[in-house]
């Protein structure tokens, strides 16, 4: 029986310093998102101005780590090698609290128990020494606002 090689998975290659700053926050296992000081608007994707009031002023303010299952997809062929005893993995997009929408793995639930609305939270994973990466699981206990 041969072993087969690990493949090492691939990171986050930050092209800015914006984006840069959120890795580093989810390299110590914090969901943080850019928050307008000026207007209090939230946004992801990082970037310097908000679309709400034209401010480059803002804080990484820290997430609740909750949100709601706003769509997704089931990968059935792994697109790199490293990911090809994982598959069927999900990914999808999830409406946070905070009112912004985050692209991530889905973790901790069959595909088929997937249904919109689906309260998750986020959970963090060491994809190697310097990197952690979010991913979404069924949240743990049901959030107030149902
Ligand atoms: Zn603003």
């Amino acid at each position: 029986m041969s072993e087969t090689p690990q493949i090492p998975r691939p990171v986050p290659r930050p092209e800015d310093d914006i984006t840069a700053e959120f890795w580093q926050h989810c390299n110590r296992d914090e969901l943080r998102f850019q928050r307008c000081t000026d207007c209090g608007t939230w946004r992801h994707l990082p970037r310097v101005m908000c679309a709400q009031c034209a401010s480059t002023e803002w804080e990484w303010a820290l997430s609740s780590g909750r949100g709601r299952l706003f769509s997704w997809t089931v990968t059935h062929r792994s697109p790199h090698p490293a990911f090809r005893g994982e598959v069927p993995f999900v990914v999808g997009i999830i409406e946070m609290e905070e009112g912004v929408r985050m692209l991530c793995r889905i973790r901790e639930i069959a595909p088929e128990d997937l249904a919109l609305d689906l309260p998750l939270e986020v959970g963090f994973e060491r994809a190697n020494d310097e990197t952690s990466l979010p991913f979404f699981r069924p949240a743990q206990e049901a959030d107030s606002s149902d």
